[in-house]
């Protein structure tokens, strides 16, 4: 069984072709132009991951804050990523690379901010 997939490494978005035995298990892959492809395809068929990126409330102010993942979450978790930070609230001043929360949905993964709020 083949799947073909499109590299979100870089914008040139090279397709790539991914070769799975019947029971859906990765056996190789091809198309990829550099490394971060290679495992990008073989990840997104075992244990997809993404960067979670969103808008949290600060208090007393009406200019929200932009904040990421420091890693790529399981793909699964996304929702539940977002609802979390749907419900915080973080105090300024607060600085880009800030720690808002470090347990993001239980993956133990960090989130930090992406920009200043003086
Ligand atoms: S395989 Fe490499 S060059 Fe191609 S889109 Fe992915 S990251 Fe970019």
């Amino acid at each position: 069984m083949n799947k073909t997939l499109t590299c979100i490494g870089c914008p040139m978005g090279c397709l790539i072709e991914v070769e799975l035995d019947e029971a859906g298990n990765f056996l190789s892959s091809k198309g990829w132009s550099c490394n971060i492809g290679k495992r990008y395809a073989q990840e997104e068929v075992t244990a997809p991951v993404r960067t979670v990126t969103a808008l949290v409330n600060v208090t007393d102010r009406t200019e929200p804050l932009s904040v990421k993942t420091a890693a790529p979450v399981p793909k699964s978790s996304i929702f539940d990523c977002l609802s979390d930070l749907r419900k915080l609230k973080v105090q300024a001043p607060v600085h880009i690379g800030d720690v808002v929360t470090d347990n993001v949905a239980g993956t133990g993964i960090a989130v930090v901010a992406t920009k200043n709020i003086l």
